[in-house]
């Protein structure tokens, strides 16, 4: 049987063809696929019932499986989805003023092994496929009845980039078959500094985040093993490297750890450490969970820091950490089925 959803548009129309059927069949099925999440071949309205049932014999359309649904007193709220092979993802929407944002996860748990993240304690499980990342965007869409998604974060589980072709794959589908522009889609990545530099033939040029989190190779080693491999200088000449759109700047995003990364010393390197790169910086005080060992700083000492980089002419914000209370924050993502289990073996280091 073949999966209609894990085709790309081209290998959908060659599956057309193949059936002896018009190439504009296949323009209907993405049609009803991506804009109006067609559940199974019966979904696709403009094909009559002999057509549909022609098709249900070869092909099927998969979905994810909701398992569970939680709403934050924030609005905030995360989906925790099954995979066909039981292993699950997690999925955020935070609704914020006029945007609704949705959090995709690109991988089933995470290899970075970053030492602050709970995504990093379950090590990699296995890559996602591209529809399975699409398949979030649909899926939500469809259970919050419509209502526009407007931005789309690689922030959820996993490393975009160390799973770089399918996330691609994924971003070409976002942009050109659901129609999210990709100015308002961003990747976040640990920084593996030879897919940062190939992403921009790969993909659609989405805005791009790096999760820098410390201003000195000492410190950024014992927290983000990536940094053993690409340490701070490296990786920051790939970001003025960086072939930025107009009026584009990259966002450094700064987990602040209290008595790690948080000195007064910290925030004055880390402006001088982005001189000259168009940037911005958001702050996010350390979310909690069970079992962490790192603490978020005083509520003074977050400011003083976004001072002293606002006092340097860089913008600073401190984001605020929505959707904690059902660990729906960045880095309290875990899944929580049984496949899912933390399992040492797999990380990066
Ligand atoms: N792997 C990618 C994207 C997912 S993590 C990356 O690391 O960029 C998204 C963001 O959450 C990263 O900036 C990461 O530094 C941050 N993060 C991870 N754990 C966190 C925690 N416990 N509290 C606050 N932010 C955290
Ligand atoms: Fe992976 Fe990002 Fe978490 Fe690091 S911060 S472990 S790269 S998800």
């Amino acid at each position: 049987m073949v999966n209609l959803k894990a085709l790309r548009p081209e290998e959908l129309q060659d599956f057309i063809v193949s059936c002896s059927l018009p190439p504009f069949r296949a323009r209907q099925l993405i049609h009803r696929i991506y804009e109006k999440g067609a559940e199974s071949i019966d979904d696709i309205k403009e094909f009559s019932k002999q057509l549909r049932e022609q098709l249900s014999r070869k092909a099927y359309i998969s979905n994810l499986k909701l398992l569970e649904r939680q709403k934050a007193s924030d609005g905030t709220e995360k989906f925790l989805f099954e995979l066909e092979d039981r292993l699950s993802i997690e999925t955020v929407l935070i609704p914020d003023d006029d945007r609704l944002t949705l959090c995709v996860s690109s991988q089933v748990g995470c290899a970075m092994g970053c030492d602050f993240c709970l995504t990093g304690t379950i090590g990699l499980k296995r890559n996602l496929r591209s529809f399975e990342i699409v398949d979030q965007v649909i899926q939500v869409s469809k259970f919050i009845s419509y209502r526009r998604i407007t931005n789309i974060v690689f922030m959820g589980m996993g490393e975009p980039l160390q799973n770089i072709e399918e996330v691609s794959d994924a971003l070409l589908r976002i942009t050109r078959l659901i129609g999210i522009s990709k100015r308002r889609i961003t990747l976040s990545t640990a920084g593996i500094v030879p897919n940062l530099l190939k992403l921009p033939e790969m993909a659609p040029s989405v805005n791009i985040a790096i999760s820098l989190n410390a201003t000195t190779d000492e410190v950024r080693n014992t927290i983000m093993p990536i940094n053993r491999r690409y340490p701070i200088k490296m990786l920051l000449e790939a970001c003025r490297a960086y072939p930025l759109e107009p009026r584009r700047r990259i966002t450094f995003e700064y987990v602040l750890l209290r008595g790690v990364n948080d000195t007064i010393d910290d925030a004055k390197r880390l402006a001088r450490m982005l001189r000259g790169i168009p940037s911005k910086v958001n702050l996010i005080p350390f979310n909690p969970y069970r079992g962490a060992k790192y603490k978020r700083p005083d509520e003074d000492r977050v400011l003083q820091f976004q001072e002293i980089l606002v006092n340097s002419g860089i913008t600073a914000l401190i984001r605020k950490s929505k959707g904690a209370e059902i660990c729906g924050a960045c880095g309290q993502l875990a899944g929580h089925n049984e496949p899912n289990k933390p399992d040492r073996g797999t990380r990066w280091s």
